[in-house]
C-alpha cells in the first residue's frame, strides 16, 4: 500500500527536476529566421535638370557621378511577419516622405528607413539649393525614390533564405574624428553576419558605424556615397556577401575628415580626395571583417518593434524661415501646450510651430536597436553629459536628459541615426550655447545649435524612448 505512492512520488520528483533544465537548453524564445538582401540604383540623372549636392554650402551642382547612389535593403522574416531595414546613400529624408514609402509596403510589420547621411549625394531635404532661399530638391527625383525603394524592398523579400546569425564588436576610435569639445565618441563598430543555414556562407553583412560620410569634402562635384560604397565593395570582394552600413550617433560632429589615413606606401592622404575616401572605406571594411573572426553566435528572434510619434517644437529661426520660404517641405503642427507643463521644458506660446517625428526601438532577440530620427550627440547615449554645464552655456539649471540607452538591459545594443526622419542635431540642453560668450574659449557659436530644432529636442526624444522601454 505504501510502496506504490512512494514510487510514484520518486518518478514525479525526477520529472520535475529534469523538465526545467530540458526546456532551458531548448531556448524556447528562438524561432526560425529568414533574411534577404537587395540593392536598388537611385543615382539621379546629371545634366538634364540641376542636381544640387547636399551637405556643406549652397549651389554645389553635380557635374557627374563617381559611384552610384544606392538604396540597400535587408528584409527579415520571423513567424510569418516581414520587417524591412532600408539604408539609402542620402543626406536624410523627412518623415512625410518615409510615410509615402510605408504606404506602399503595408504587408510589412515594420519598415525602418534610414540614410547613411552622405554629404556627396543629391539634396533630399531642400537645404542646399542655389541660394538659402531656394529648395535644392528635384521633385521628380523624390517621386522616383519612393518607387525605387519599394521595388528594392520587394526584391529583398524575394531573396528570403533561412539563416544563422553571428555578431562582433570592436572599438575603432582611430577611424573617427570628433570636431568639437567635449570630445565624446561612440566608436564601437558592431557587425552582424547572416550565414546560410548550417553553412558558413555569408548571405549578408550589416555594419553599424557612427561617422559622417563626407571624406570628399565640399570641393567634390561628383555624386558619391563617400566611404560607404568603398566599404561595401571591399566586403563584397573579400566575402562575396552584400553589405549594408547603417549610420548611428553622428552628432557632435563625428567625421571622417581630419582622420589621419595613409596609403600603402605610408604617405598621408588628404581630405577631399578619392584616394583617402577609398582607403577609409577599405579600413572600415577590414575592421569589420577582422572583428568577425571572433564573432559569437547571436539569437535575433523574437522580433519586437515599438514606436511612438511625438511633437518637437521648432525653435530654430532659420528652420522657421526655411519653412515659410518653401525650402522645407513638411507638415507643421501646433505645439501642445499640455506638454509645456513639464518643468524641464522651456515655456512656449500657443501655436508655436512643431514637427511630428517618430522614435522606435527594434528588438531583434539579443540585439536592441534604438531608431533615432536625427543626429544625436554620443554623450546622450553613453551617459557622458557633464554634470555641471560650462559656465558660458545658456541653460545653467538644465536637467540632464533621461539616460534610456545605458539603462536598456540587452546583451547587445546600438542605434541607427537618421531613422525614419532627419530633424537635425539632438544635443544636451546643458551644452546648449547659442548666446555669447561661448564655452571652451570659442569666438563663435558652436555648429550643432544652428542645425537643431531647439534645446528641448533631446529631452523629448529621451523621454519617448524611456516610455517605449517601460512598456
Ligand atoms: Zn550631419
Amino acid at each position: 500500500m505504501i510502496k506504490t505512492p512512494l514510487f510514484l512520488l520518486v518518478i514525479g520528483l525526477t520529472f520535475i527536476l529534469i523538465m526545467p533544465r530540458n526546456s532551458e537548453t531548448k531556448e524556447p524564445s528562438k524561432t526560425s529566421l529568414e533574411v534577404g538582401f537587395a540593392k536598388g540604383d537611385a543615382t539621379p540623372k546629371v545634366g538634364i535638370n540641376p542636381i544640387y549636392i547636399a551637405g556643406f554650402g549652397h549651389n554645389r551642382k553635380a557635374e557627374g557621378v563617381s559611384d552610384p547612389i544606392l538604396i540597400r535593403v535587408m528584409v527579415l522574416k520571423n513567424e510569418g511577419k516581414k520587417y524591412a531595414f532600408i539604408c539609402a546613400d542620402l543626406i536624410g529624408l523627412f518623415k512625410d516622405q518615409v510615410d509615402e514609402i510605408r504606404k506602399e509596403l503595408k504587408d510589412f510589420e515594420n519598415v525602418m528607413f534610414s540614410c547613411t547621411h552622405s554629404h556627396e549625394g543629391p539634396d533630399t531635404l531642400g537645404l542646399w539649393g542655389q541660394t538659402p532661399f531656394q529648395s535644392g530638391i528635384n521633385p521628380d527625383y523624390m517621386l522616383s525614390l519612393v518607387k525605387i525603394t519599394v521595388n528594392t524592398v520587394r526584391d529583398a523579400a524575394k531573396n528570403l533564405t533561412p539563416c544563422e546569425t553571428e555578431i562582433a564588436a570592436v572599438s575603432i576610435p582611430e577611424l573617427l574624428y570628433d570636431g568639437r569639445p567635449p570630445i565624446v565618441k561612440m566608436d564601437e563598430l558592431l557587425t552582424l553576419r547572416f550565414n546560410k543555414e548550417k553553412t558558413k556562407t555569408a548571405l549578408g553583412i550589416v555594419l553599424f558605424w557612427h561617422c559622417h560620410p563626407e571624406t570628399l569634402g565640399s570641393i567634390n562635384k561628383k555624386l558619391s556615397s563617400d566611404f560607404v560604397g568603398y566599404t561595401v565593395n571591399e566586403i563584397k570582394k573579400q566575402t562575396q556577401a552584400e553589405a549594408i552600413v547603417f549610420t548611428g550617433a553622428v552628432g557632435g560632429l563625428m567625421t571622417s575628415l581630419k582622420v589621419p589615413i595613409k596609403n600603402q606606401q605610408g604617405e598621408n592622404l588628404n581630405d577631399g580626395t578619392f584616394e583617402k575616401t577609398e582607403r577609409y572605406g577599405q579600413l572600415l571594411a577590414n575592421a569589420s571583417l577582422n572583428s568577425l573572426k571572433k564573432a559569437k553566435a547571436v539569437n535575433l528572434t523574437p522580433i519586437v518593434v515599438r514606436k511612438k510619434e511625438i511633437l518637437l517644437p521648432v525653435d530654430n529661426p532659420i528652420y522657421r524661415l526655411a519653412k515659410q520660404l518653401g525650402v522645407f517641405k513638411r507638415e507643421i503642427f501646433d505645439w501642445d501646450l499640455q506638454l509645456n507643463k513639464h518643468p524641464s521644458l522651456n515655456q512656449r506660446e500657443e501655436k508655436h510651430p512643431s514637427v511630428k517625428t517618430e522614435v522606435s526601438i527594434i528588438r531583434l532577440g539579443e540585439l536592441g536597436i534604438g531608431c533615432i530620427p536625427g543626429e544625436i550627440y554620443p554623450e546622450l547615449l553613453l551617459g557622458k553629459v557633464a554634470k555641471t554645464p560650462e559656465k558660458e552655456a545658456d541653460y545653467q539649471n538644465a536637467s540632464t536628459e533621461p539616460d534610456w540607452f545605458q539603462k536598456w538591459n540587452m546583451p547587445y545594443k546600438t542605434v541607427v541615426g537618421l531613422a525614419n526622419d532627419e530633424i537635425g542635431y539632438i544635443l544636451p540642453k546643458k551644452q546648449w550655447d547659442e548666446k555669447p560668450p561661448y564655452a571652451y574659449g570659442s569666438k563663435s557659436a558652436p555648429y550643432g545649435e544652428i542645425n537643431s530644432l531647439g534645446p528641448d529636442t533631446a529631452f523629448l526624444i529621451a523621454n519617448a524612448f524611456n516610455e517605449l522601454l517601460s512598456k
